[in-house]
């Protein structure tokens, strides 16, 4: 027994009277559920990129509809009774695919017409649709101008048919896309624009789209995945885009026109802080390795060791400098932490003759961390900054004792 599915004459059906064939036991994800087979219906199984129906049968809520082949099985909440059922089906949803799928036909035939880009796959998803467009990059020429294609066809409230007929005849009748089923096909004509095999469901006329609008295009392996949204999504996304900028412009303080050019700004203005900063740190740290150098008393075997753990108020740009300048000088060990991040930099001057690497690597035996480095400098960080102190004192300790 075939399913015999309503959708394909008339994609509008909401509502519809169907047999119960049979119901079974199965799993929804973990969830127990039933699989229902009807003699028709007008929901949806998930195929050829558009996702299925959701609906109610009786009082059973709808979880999932899936092509079987000949039939089409309707995963429900609840056991059915064999007899006769009437379904529904949620029609809001269904529209958004019809507008989505019916949106990409026409997209796809634009590309394909225009710029000779074939469509090889298409995905509706539940925020974008895609479709992979073969052969070279399309410009943001390309995409803008089947964009505005498409849009010409939607204005034109074109009449959207569907038609049976023979792979011969449809390759007849301009086909594209090679088909590999024989024996009689459906197919959806958009007037004057295009005739494609599908057996997904499609608005009437092309005014239902509503509008096209073309996103992002990236690479898919050989492939250009176009995003794409028509409709009420389009409104949606086109909405939703604008609180963005809305959002950046409040930020930045500026006009949403404004914020390409406040961006690049402030970027700027980011960089040259960043720069000046750099080499205030860099001179201050001079300034105090010189007068911690004046200070620190040499050890009995003749090291100068500078051991400190710095506070939140410390930049770690410092400490590198910090680190660098004291390993300037003969003799000299610098071990310093930072206990807003943990990081840890042990460095030295070659003349101190320890090993700055095996160091670290004694000091994060016992607190937990990760770091390496070479004989002179190494840096680390612990896994709990707030150890930074002590990871620096154990380090003053295994150094003394050395
Ligand atoms: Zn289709």
């Amino acid at each position: 027994m075939t399913t015999r599915r309503l959708y394909y004459d008339d994609s509008y059906q909401r509502e519809f009277q169907a047999e119960v064939l049979s119901c079974e036991p199965e799993l929804h994800g973990t969830t127990p559920a039933w699989g229902v087979v009807l003699d028709c219906t007008a929901l949806y199984p998930t195929s050829g990129g558009q996702p299925h129906d959701l609906g109610k049968l009786n009082d059973a809520v709808v979880l999932d509809v899936r092509d079987d082949g000949e039939d089409v099985v309707h995963v429900v909440d609840r056991e059915l009774p064999l007899g006769s059922v009437s379904g529904c089906l949620d029609w809001a949803r269904r529209f958004d695919h019809m507008q989505q799928h019916t949106g990409q036909h026409l997209l796809s035939a634009m590309f394909q017409e225009r710029y000779g880009r074939p469509t090889v796959s298409f995905h509706l998803g539940s925020d974008l649709c895609t479709i992979d467009l073969r052969g070279p990059e399309p410009t943001e020429e390309i995409l803008e101008g089947a964009e505005r294609a498409a849009n010409q066809v939607i204005s034109e409230d074109r009449p959207i048919a569907v038609r049976y007929g023979t792979p011969e005849e449809f390759a007849g009748l301009g086909v594209r896309k090679e088909v590999q089923r024989s024996g009689i096909l459906r197919a959806i004509e958009i007037e004057g624009a295009d005739l494609q095999p599908c057996g997904g469901t499609h608005v009437k006329s092309t005014a239902q789209i509503g509008i096209v609008q073309v996103r992002r295009c990236t690479k898919m392996r050989q492939d250009w995945r176009v995003e794409f949204v028509c409709g009420r999504r389009a409104t949606r996304v086109a909405r939703h885009d604008f609180q963005l900028l809305r959002r950046a412009a409040d930020a930045l303080g500026c006009a949403p026109e404004d914020v390409p050019t406040a961006v690049q700004r402030a970027i700027a203005e980011r960089d040259a802080h960043f720069k000046a900063l750099k080499s205030v740190l860099q001179r201050l740290a001079e300034t105090d390795a010189a007068a911690a150098l004046n200070v620190a008393k040499p050890q009995a075997n003749g090291l100068r060791v500078i051991a400190r753990a710095f506070d939140e108020e410390s930049q770690l740009e410092y400490l590198n400098y910090f680190a660098a300048q004291l390993a300037k000088a003969e003799k000299t060990i610098a071990l310093l932490g930072r206990s807003a991040c943990g990081h840890l930099i042990f460095a030295q001057h070659a003349t101190a003759g320890q090993d700055m690497s095996a160091l670290l690597k004694q000091v994060l035996a016992q607190f937990a961390g990760k770091g390496g480095g070479t004989r002179d400098f190494a840096r680390g960080k612990l896994s709990d900054a707030a150890q930074a102190e002590k990871a620096v004192a154990l380090a003053e300790r295994l150094v003394g004792g050395g």
